[in-house]
């Protein structure tokens, strides 16, 4: 699939002259981006909706098949430029670009770079996407405007490809599925960015709590609470509030005291640490926490679950000995490899990120102490066998790291797990270890991420299941549809009080509607199994059960239904 940028420029010209020419607006922007093109336009006395879209689609083909000459014409002076146009939001385009020519074909104009094309009728294969509201320069106090989004591509091959996988983008968009699933949302006055998790969002996440908690106490880790803020103090000592202040909220003063929301947990675990003396026979010290967050994001950037200010992370430090430091990193890849495979993710690339030497701002700088830890998770990632990558300038500021990086389903690549190996943090905090000669030496701190954050990891299991999730993740695992409330409604009472009993999530259907219409609706919900109670399975004291995305039904005494879902869920399927 090639995108044709230039190409998707000039079909933004021509829906905006077809929009000047049928509506009564005026264009602001045209804007290029992965997804097509943008045009931002002002109507005045008129609107428009998805509904126009036949209608537009018609419009451009005229205008295309009707191959109108495009003229490009270059001014030498800005002002010279500035007076072709009455209208505003170019001319303020004009005075802050480096714009100077313009794009001309009927009775359009406007501004542009000159695009390889000389007419209209290069525009063939496109398609009207999607039609919301924006503001005049993204500033809420400007000017309100329609933002119609258009996508062009040189080949119709090209164009059936791109709008296959857009629609299953949406159909596997996890803001979508939320709210289908009913598993979260936001609301504008608690605060944008601001997650509630619904009661189906926080049986996943508790679920998802469990499986990490058996983990950690597999691996060795002691759980923690710490507070959600800190002193400003704490922050300076960390390094974060000079290398890190821009994602973090803003001071807040109590008594005389400036205290700041974490943006990390780092420094609290460092004080825990640090509250006594250690032997290098106690070490390592592994430690964990549910740890609430709290980054600012600019509003623009905030997407579902996927970019939010309040998350809570799975936040773990490991306190050792230099000697220590491989058998640690390997203590985490192991860790970070269960975790995977129960949540039926693979890793698809290992990154070592490391710092830049030419860019003194971003990381801290001592050669020193970047070099001994880079060398430290090489030689570490060697002797696992395992492939990696290596990324220069992509560490922390404090030290470098390895990112297990996953491949969505739609092919973008994210970081989903990290080991960081940190020889500055405990030099900040000057923490130490009594060795063998009762001589105090530096510890190393590691941080692990397992998995990231609760809430980015539900938008990434939401987008690979398409919300079909597996049973033991399933807010209701069981439907239960009595064929008839009345008739078999002791029963089917009899069949959830079974089921609730050995911990099973069940609903039971008995609302006044149609078998069908109950049936549906829990395909709908995608509840992984239906119970269906009627005559023939009273009479014969057993069940008649259908599983999510399968047509047949199986006939079961409830004993061995109830071990079939054991099993499952032991199995994480
Ligand atoms: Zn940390």
């Amino acid at each position: 699939m090639i995108f044709d940028s230039d190409l998707n420029k000039l079909a933004g010209h021509i829906l905006c002259s077809i929009l000047e020419n049928n509506y009564d607006c005026k264009h602001a922007d045209v804007v290029v981006d992965e997804d097509g093109v943008y045009v931002d336009v002002l109507f005045n006395n008129s609107s428009i909706s998805t509904k126009d879209f036949d209608k537009l689609q018609k419009l451009i083909t005229k205008t295309t098949t009707g191959a109108y000459k495009i003229e490009y014409k270059e001014y030498q002076e800005k002002k010279d430029l500035f007076e072709e146009f009455d209208n505003n939001f170019i001319k303020h385009k004009i005075q802050n670009s480096n714009t100077t020519s313009t794009i001309a074909f009927g009775k359009y104009k406007s501004i542009s770079e000159k695009l390889p094309f000389e007419s209209t009728n290069v525009l063939k294969y496109f398609k009207l996407m999607s039609v919301g509201g924006s503001y005049w320069l993204g500033n809420e106090n400007n000017e309100q405007l329609t933002r119609i989004r258009l996508i062009a591509f040189s080949t119709k091959d090209d164009l059936d490809k791109y709008i296959d996988e857009y629609n299953e983008r949406i159909e596997r968009d996890h803001r979508t599925i939320g709210k289908n699933l009913d598993l979260f949302t936001f609301n504008q006055t608690v605060g944008s960015g601001l997650p509630i998790w619904l009661p189906n969002g926080t049986i996943i996440r508790k679920e998802i709590r469990n499986f990490l908690s058996d983990l950690e106490f597999k691996y060795g880790f002691n759980s923690v609470c710490s507070p959600v803020l800190a002193s400003t103090e704490l922050y300076k000592i960390s390094g974060h509030w000079s290398h890190y202040r821009e994602n973090m909220f803003k001071e807040i003063e109590v008594d005389n005291d400036n205290l700041v929301l974490r943006p990390m947990t780092c420094p609290h675990h460092i004080l825990i640490y640090k509250r006594k003396p250690y032997s290098y026979k106690q070490l390592p010290i592994r430690l964990c926490e549910e740890s609430m967050l709290h980054r600012y994001e600019s509003s623009g950037g905030l997407t579902g679950f996927e970019r939010v200010r309040e998350m809570t992370l799975e936040d773990t430090h490991i306190f050792c000995t230099p000697e220590q430091i491989a058998q640690e990193v390997k203590n985490c890849y192991n860790i970070i490899k269960d975790a995977h495979k129960g949540l039926n993710s693979s890793i698809y690339q290992v990154d070592l990120s490391l710092h830049d030497p030419n860019d003194k701002e971003k990381f801290h700088n001592d050669e020193k102490m970047w070099k001994n830890a880079e060398d430290a998770l090489r030689k570490v990632l060697k002797s696992c066998k395992i492939n990696y990558v290596e990324k220069v300038g992509e560490a922390a500021f404090y030290g470098p790291k390895i990112d297990f990086q996953v491949k969505t389903t739609l092919g973008r690549i994210i970081t989903m797990s990290t080991i960081q190996l940190d020889f500055l943090l405990p030099e900040k905090f000057d923490i130490t270890y009594k060795d063998s000669n009762g001589e105090e030496q530096r510890a190393v701190m590691i941080h692990l991420g397992i998995i990231g954050t609760y809430e980015r990891l539900l938008s990434i299991i939401l987008e690979q299941t398409k919300g079909i999730l597996p049973l033991w993740l399933s807010p209701i695992q069981v439907s239960i549809i009595p064929v008839n409330n009345d008739v078999h409604a002791k029963y089917a009472n009899l069949i959830y009080d079974s089921l609730r009993k050995e911990k099973i999530r069940v609903n039971l259907d008995d609302r006044d509607e149609r078998m069908s219409r109950k049936i549906r609706d829990a395909q709908t919900s995608k509840i992984p199994f239906q119970v269906i109670i009627g005559d023939d399975e009273i009479n014969s004291k057993k069940i008649s059960i259908r599983e999510y995305g399968s047509e047949d039904s199986k006939i079961l005494d409830i004993k061995e239904f109830i071990k079939l879902i054991h099993k499952k869920i032991k199995d994480k399927k």
